[in-house]
């Protein structure tokens, strides 16, 4: 560190400097300038070290809590950057790390991005944000028309209409489910006569003028926890948030959606929104939407589906009818930053109904004047960034055609790797890949035939055991930095009880079976460890001493 200099100090000159000056190419911070400029994917592999180092001894050096008082060189400061927070960070970009929706970037994202922030665009209303405010309606047109293919003179109609919005774009898919809630419900509770809307009133009012005891949102148990933040937030409440049972496929059960519905207008609570899931955050499956979107008519309320991770399936020429029903949705959430490999904060929610949105449209005098085209009077969050600018590089230079076939090499790679875990006989595969999500756990062949041959009760504690081998070979896998893969824990039909799984994403077009074997070999190899090994041997006396497992 270059310690013969002159302290950094606060002054008006190197205030100036720091608002002109460009960095010099062989400064620390030019130098990593440099290096993720030429190539990205070597500086992440470099400079992302495997040391493993706990997160208690990473708080260690982000635990002083005042603002420094002085000033510090900008190398001084990136050096400290490199060693504690590049360092320690995740690679999420490795073609070994398959257990999250967080996968590599194209390259050009990072570039793009640079250009955004150096743009330093408010597209909360277009006198910060010209040509941004297009760009960024464009994007939610293309969107609408991925989902909802309507006629082709529909969009010169809406695309740039200043008193309408074809969706929202927003930081992910929690504020898109919210958006598409808060529109369902302030819809439900329209302006009617004397009351002047629920916007205006307030949920009390709007329940009395409706004569409803309560709202509620109905989605299966495999629901996104995104939901519950709606459900609090819109004042619907956690309670009516009503999680209905799946069946064997992680897909809502139908006649236990009816019957739900059912138990709701004997409490006199109005259904607000159906919601379908087009690939669920855990497994990947999708609920089936042409019933749902019957049903939504049937009983006349709002039908929303939650595509923020299959969304993009929809490009697939191939597998795009597995999302069937989706364009009789009200609303469609799709989250940029997942399937369209844009870099985080990037969701976005379209609406069938071009008006849709103007249930929660909001003026005020100094921006979002009436009938300006700024985009903050649709949407939830007020300033944004232009990250819609990333989407659009991603649709232009991708093409559908190439997020086509990322998508059919996603689904492609899943269905290998689950036919390499059928295939091993240590491991059980415990859903199907859908998509591009599977779920498995370790269960060696003795195990797995004692609990295919025991009655129900009797595979509790065997499956207890599973679990607790379950999280410390996840956690192992994770610690030794070497390959990724999640864990997570539901209802598995087939057991009937909640199991804890390893689960495993395949969004990454760089990673190969190889990896895919060496996921699998690394995971054998952490078994034999002596910890686990007590376990899988505890479960084995338990089925050594029932009866039904004597002859075994
Ligand atoms: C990821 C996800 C969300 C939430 O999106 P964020 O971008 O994390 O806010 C909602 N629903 C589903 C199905 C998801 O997979």
């Amino acid at each position: 560190m270059p310690k013969n200099r002159d302290a950094a100090r606060a002054s008006l000159e190197n205030l100036y400097r720091i608002f002109t000056v460009t960095e010099a190419p062989d400064s620390t911070l030019g130098a990593i300038d440099q290096a993720i400029t030429g190539d990205v994917a070597g500086f992440l592999q470099t400079h992302i070290v495997a040391i493993e180092r706990s997160l208690e001894e990473i708080e260690a050096d982000f635990s002083s809590f005042a603002v420094p008082e002085e000033p510090t060189y900008v190398s001084e400061y990136t050096e400290f950057v490199k060693e504690n927070l590049v360092a320690h960070s995740v690679h999420t970009a490795s073609p070994a790390f398959v257990g999250h929706m967080t996968s590599a970037l194209p390259y050009f994202m990072l570039p793009m991005a640079r250009l955004m922030t150096a743009l330093n665009q408010n597209v909360v209303k277009v006198e910060t944000s010209k040509a941004f405010t297009p760009m960024e309606r464009q994007v939610l047109a293309m969107l609408h028309h991925l989902v909802y293919r309507r006629e082709d003179d529909f969009y010169p109609k809406w695309i740039h209409n200043s008193q309408h919005a074809l969706g929202a774009f927003c930081s992910g898919g929690t504020i898109a489910n919210v958006t598409a809630l808060w529109v369902a419900r302030n819809r439900l509770f329209a302006p009617e006569g004397e009351f002047r809307g629920i916007a205006q009133e307030g949920l009390v009012r709007a329940l009395k003028h409706r004569g409803a005891d309560g709202i509620a949102v109905l989605v299966s148990e495999r629901g996104h926890y995104s939901l519950g933040k709606a459900a609090d937030l819109l004042g619907i409440g956690r309670d009516d948030l009503i999680k209905v049972q799946t069946d064997e496929n992680n897909r809502i059960d139908l006649q236990a959606l009816r019957e739900e519905c059912r138990r709701l207008r004997e409490r006199n609570v109005i259904p607000l929104a159906l919601v379908g899931i087009a690939g669920t955050t855990e497994t990947g499956n999708i609920d089936p939407l042409e019933e749902m979107a019957d049903l939504a008519q049937e009983i006349g309320c709002h039908f929303h589906v939650d595509a923020a991770w299959g969304g993009p399936t929809l490009f697939s020429g191939r597998h795009r009818h597995l999302l069937d029903g989706i364009e009789r949705a009200d609303s469609v959430t799709i989250d940029g930053h997942k399937q369209l490999y844009v870099p985080m904060g990037a969701g976005m929610v379209v609406f069938k109904d071009p008006t849709a949105l103007s249930a929660i449209e909001h003026h005020a005098n100094y921006i979002l004047r009436h009938g300006s085209k700024d985009l903050g009077s649709h949407t939830l969050e007020g300033s944004r960034p232009g990250k819609a600018m990333l989407v659009h590089a991603g649709f232009s230079i991708i093409g559908r055609k190439g997020y086509e076939l990322l998508i059919d090499t996603g689904i492609e790679r899943a269905r290998t790797f689950a036919d390499k875990v059928r295939n091993h006989p240590e491991f059980e595969l415990v859903t199907e890949p859908e998509l591009n999500i599977l779920t498995y756990r370790y269960c060696p062949p003795a195990l797995q035939q004692a609990l295919n041959e025991m009655p129900a009760q009797q595979r509790t504690g065997i499956n207890l055991l599973l679990d607790q081998v379950c999280q410390l070979l996840q956690k192992y896998q994770r610690e030794a930095g070497k390959t990724f893969v999640s864990r997570t824990r539901f209802h598995v039909a087939r057991h009937d009880m909640e199991l804890t799984v390893l689960r495993v994403v395949l969004a990454n077009p760089l990673t190969t079976e190889e990896i895919l074997d060496a996921v699998l070999a690394e995971q054998c190899e952490i078994v034999q460890r002596p910890e686990i090994q007590t376990l899988l041997h505890k479960a084995e006396e338990l089925c050594s001493c029932l009866p039904k497992a004597a002859s075994w």
